[in-house]
């Protein structure tokens, strides 16, 4: 579990259609929906972020195992593909 001023990062992220996404996310924060979507994944050809590794924002999903007063408490998160989201693979049901 991190600390309280820790954000999880998202440590790889296979969603390379988003515009956060050149070599894993660089958004500066990433919310995931209540369920397990990423929120922040955007369809674009212009790549945008910053020179930073992606941390969870804020977390909806509140029947993960990982997840306390809707913030994500795992030690960093994977995002991938599934059907047609980008969503948090770690997403564990509690
Ligand atoms: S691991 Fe669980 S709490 Fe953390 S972002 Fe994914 S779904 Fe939310």
């Amino acid at each position: 579990m991190t600390s309280m001023l820790e954000m999880p990062q998202v440590s790889d992220c296979t969603a390379t259609a988003c515009a956060y996404n050149h070599d894993g996310c660089h958004a500066f924060a990433v919310n995931i929906d209540s369920a397990a979507a990423c929120g922040t994944f955007l369809s674009l050809n212009e790549k945008g972020g910053l020179d930073v590794v992606a941390q969870v924002g804020a977390c909806q999903r509140q029947d993960c195992v990982h997840n306390a007063s809707l913030e994500c408490h795992a030690p960093s998160i994977s995002v991938g593909f599934t059907a047609a989201n980008a969503d948090c693979l770690s997403y564990q049901a509690g």
